[in-house]
């Protein structure tokens, strides 16, 4: 919160962003920071690992949570990870879905509210398919499977330095940083939001951050599923209004004369029996490297009501059997939700009162001419 109101005065920003580079297999590296809430992925998406098909393409880690980020003379952002480590969610992590995280705890960890094995190890939901028949519980209690309660505690956490992880980028440490190519925002949304849009313009990325919103998990209090707006994912960590907040936001999009473009993303969606439509983790290379290829001038995209977004066939599906049918599904452009969606930005807004910033207003407005279309 200090560091958001110190970034404010002095003219940069102070971010809760993971920080990646991604290098193409013609050796072509850009960083990309990217904000989403607590427990909506950003630990995965710094360590992803590329799925089969796009193997030549890697991904390296600068930071997993926090990002500072100020102009440079060279015209772009850069940013630097303040952190020396991760601070993780344990339940959900497997050599399956983040094999670098697990790499990285393979020893001088420190574990909070995970379950024991009987042999000294640790132990939480999601870490094996089969839990072990014996644990003792985050609440120090013996523990079995078919108890119906969690061995491990849903928000359970590592803590472990930088240092251990195989991703990590060689310039995590740089104190000049890293120049950013592309900001991205992203949430929980089991509905309503695309697999991916970018931004036509700095003040339509702004927009989509300011209202974007989350289902609420177990590292949030309150009830789990609900959507919540969490501006720029800041909701915990901005330390002044969040209406001068968007206005920063508004004004450092000309403090420099190459800033990146804005996208936004949901690993989330549901289908009509509650199951994620997107396979996630590896497979959001796709999405980033669609990314990184807009940055180079490289991708194709076609103009919907929410920005531009990748077809079909702009995306690389080498290694992987998604339908076309399914893709429609992911960025399908909802006239119902989105008349949901516009009224609860509407509320936001109301809430910052006079502070909220026109430019913001008039992207909504925009926003709303073109969804009653
Ligand atoms: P962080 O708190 O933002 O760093 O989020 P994590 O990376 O720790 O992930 C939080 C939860 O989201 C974990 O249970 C992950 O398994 C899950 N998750 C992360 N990425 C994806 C994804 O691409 N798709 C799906 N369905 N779940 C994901
Ligand atoms: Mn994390």
């Amino acid at each position: 919160r200090i560091a958001s109101l110190m970034a404010r005065e002095q003219g940069w920003l102070a971010e809760h962003m993971l920080i990646l580079g991604v290098r193409s297999p013609e050796g072509e590296k850009r960083y990309v920071a990217a904000a989403f809430p607590s427990s909506c992925g950003k630990t995965n998406f710094a360590m992803l690992i590329p799925p089969a098909g796009l193997e030549n393409w890697q991904v390296t880690t600068i930071g997993d949570d926090i990002a500072w980020i100020k102009p440079a003379s060279d015209g772009t952002f850069h940013a630097i990870n303040p952190e020396a480590g991760y601070f993780g969610v344990a339940p959900g992590t497997s050599y399956q879905s983040n094999p670098n995280a697990m790499e990285t705890l393979r020893a001088n960890v420190i574990f909070t509210n995970v379950a024991l094995t009987d042999d000294n190890d640790v132990w939480w939901e999601g870490m094996t398919k089969t839990p072990p028949a014996h644990l003792i519980d985050w609440r120090g209690n013996s523990w079995t499977p078919g108890l119906g309660r969690p061995a491990a505690h849903p928000n359970a956490r590592f803590t472990v330095s930088a240092t251990q992880c195989p991703s990590l980028d060689p310039e995590w440490d740089n104190p000049s940083g890293v120049p950013l190519s592309a900001l991205v925002f992203g949430a929980r949304r089991s509905d309503t939001v695309p697999l991916v849009t970018e931004a036509r313009t700095w003040e339509e990325g702004v927009y989509k951050a300011a209202t974007m919103g989350s289902e609420t998990t177990a590292a949030a209090s309150g009830k789990v599923g609900e959507v919540r707006r969490d501006p720029f994912a800041m909701l915990p960590f901005c330390g002044y209004h969040m209406g001068d907040y968007f206005q920063h936001w508004l004004e450092m999009g000309r403090a420099v004369t190459h800033p990146p473009r804005i996208f936004s993303v949901n690993w989330f969606r549901k289908d009509a029996e509650g199951r994620f439509v997107w396979p996630g983790f590896g497979q959001n290379m796709r999405v980033l490297k669609w990314i990184v290829e807009r940055c180079a001038g490289q991708a194709g995209a076609a103009e919907t009501s929410l920005g531009l977004v990748p077809e079909y066939d702009h995306l690389d599906w080498s290694g992987l059997d998604f339908a076309a049918s399914r893709f429609s599904d992911l960025m399908g452009v909802d006239a119902t939700q989105w008349e949901r969606e516009l009224s609860s930005h509407n509320t936001l807004f109301d809430r910052l009162g006079e502070k909220r910033p026109d430019k913001l207003l008039h992207e909504r407005d925009r926003l709303a001419g073109r969804i009653a279309m």
